[in-house]
Formats: structure tokens, C-alpha cells, sequence
């Protein structure tokens, strides 16, 4: 089963207008009249969702736009949130969920984090959810990776069913590898994505071979086209190493080699 590859990066709380105008303009130069074999996706701070997607539009980038987080209500009293409507009028089309810095630094549970994913599935346009999962260090040192994130699928699965997952993407960064310099082996990360997609053909067989599942931890360059060629892994989610679009570029050379 050939299923495309996904790039997509995470600026987390980095950049401005000039870079975002920069980095679309510098990617189009790359990859402008490239017929590509791989999908990209930048995900920016909210307050330049409409600037990076004008950009894109302007330039016909071919990158699609993401947010970082969202709330799962659709309008009211809810100081500082931003709702899925608001995303998709700045012209998002993805959203990340439950990315651990999310969970660790504001509480997020597995609960919150499943309200989101079904509320991105209601919306009108809908928006593809990224659900992002993955173990500690410590739960890997103690072997609850599997444990982990099972728990993680399944507070989702519970809430939304199996049909839920169907167009959503699964990114799955042990939390020990994102910003540390430490990767996964691509025997590491392949065998907990095969673990991820045999958790979903248990309860649906075209809807497990057909989700993108990104790896993310330390993707760049130098290791990504060994990761990506891993039976099970359909790209990656990039946090440091999109903030220069070349080696974001570098990282969708690789992908782009891999048809
Ligand atoms: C991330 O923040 O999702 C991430 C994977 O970061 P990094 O690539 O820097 O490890």
C-alpha cells in the first residue's frame, strides 16, 4: 500500500511575517514547478495563519496551513481561544492535537485532547486533526511505550469511534526525542508505528492502511530519508528543523526521493 508522504512543519511559538514571507518564497523557489510525490504542511503561530496562507495562495506554494492547537468550542465566553470556524476563515486546513508540549506545559488530558479531535470532525469545513501521541522516557525506560500510547488512541477512539480516524493524521514523537537531538532508531519508531496501525486494523483493516502516521523527534536531513523509508512511516512531523527552510527543504528532498 503506497500512501503519501506528509511533511509538516511545527514553528511552535517562533517566526514573524518577514520569515513566513520568507520561507514560502524560499520553499517555491525549491520546489515551485516540481511535480511532488509529498504533501507539505506548515504549522505557524496563530497570528500569522492568514499571512502564511495569503502567502501561499500568492505564490501557488502548494504548502497547506496548520494551526497549533484549537479549542473544541465553536463560539463563546472562552477568553484567548481560538475556535475551528476562526481557522478555517484564516484558511487552515490542519490542526495539531494533544502535541506534548500541550499536555505537559498546559495540562492537556487524553479527554481534552479527544473533545478537540471531535470537535475538528463536526466542523464545518471540517479540519484534518493531527493527533500527536508518544511516550516519556521514563515510560519507555519502564516498557509502557505500547502501554502509552494505546491509552492515547483510545481515549479518541472512544469518543469519535473508528470512523473518526478516517482522513485524520497520527504523529507519533516520543516525547524524549522532540528538541533533544535524539532520534528514534527507524527501527524504534517503526516498530511503534506498526503497533499504531495495528491498534486501528483491529477495529477497521482500510482505514489502518490508509492513515498517514508522521514520525517526530529530531527529524532533519541526514536521517530523514531512513525514517521515512520505514514501512510504516509517512513522513514527519518537524519541530526545530522547519524554522530553516533549508533544511525543511532538505528533510522534503528526501521524502520527495521516496515515491
Ligand atoms: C515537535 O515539536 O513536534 C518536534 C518533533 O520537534 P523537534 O523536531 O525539534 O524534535
Amino acid at each position: 500500500m503506497q500512501r503519501r508522504l506528509l511533511v509538516a512543519g511545527n514553528w511552535k511559538m517562533h517566526g514573524d511575517k518577514a520569515f513566513t514571507t520568507q520561507f514560502i518564497a524560499d520553499f517555491v523557489q525549491e520546489f515551485g514547478g516540481e511535480q511532488r510525490s509529498f504533501d507539505a504542511l506548515i504549522c505557524t503561530p496563530a497570528p500569522y495563519l492568514s499571512h502564511a496562507s495569503d502567502a501561499v495562495s500568492a505564490q501557488s506554494a502548494g504548502i497547506a496551513i496548520g494551526a497549533q492547537n484549537v479549542s473544541p468550542h465553536e463560539k463563546g465566553a472562552y477568553t484567548g481561544e481560538i475556535s475551528l470556524p476562526m481557522l478555517s476563515d484564516l484558511g487552515c486546513e490542519y490542526v495539531l492535537l494533544g502535541h506534548s508540549e500541550r499536555r505537559e506545559l498546559y495540562g492537556e488530558t487524553d479527554s481534552h485532547v479527544a473533545e478537540k479531535f471531535a470537535a475538528c470532525l463536526s466542523a464545518e469545513p471540517s479540519i484534518v486533526p493531527v493527533l500527536c501521541i508518544g511516550e516519556s522516557l521514563a515510560e519507555r525506560e519502564a516498557g509502557h511505550t505500547e502501554n502509552v500510547v494505546e491509552r492515547q488512541i483510545n481515549a479518541v477512539l472512544t469518543k469519535v469511534g473508528i470512523d473518526g480516524f478516517k482522513g485524520a493524521v497520527i504523529a507519533y514523537e516520543p516525547v524524549w526525542a522532540i528538541g533533544t537531538g535524539k532520534t528514534a532508531s527507524p527501527e524504534q519508531a517503526q516498530q511503534v508505528h506498526a503497533f499504531i496501525r495495528g491498534l486501528l486494523a483491529e477495529h477497521d483493516l482500510s482505514i489502518a492502511e490508509n492513515i498517514q502516521l508522521l514520525y517526530g523527534g529530531s527529524v532533519k536531513p541526514a536521517n530523514a530519508e531512513e525514517l521515512f523509508s520505514q514501512k510504516d512511516i509517512d513522513g514527519g512531523l518537524i519541530g526545530g528543523a522547519s524554522l530553516q527552510v533549508e533544511s525543511f527543504v532538505g528533510i522534503c528532498k528526501a521524502a520527495q526521493k521516496l515515491v
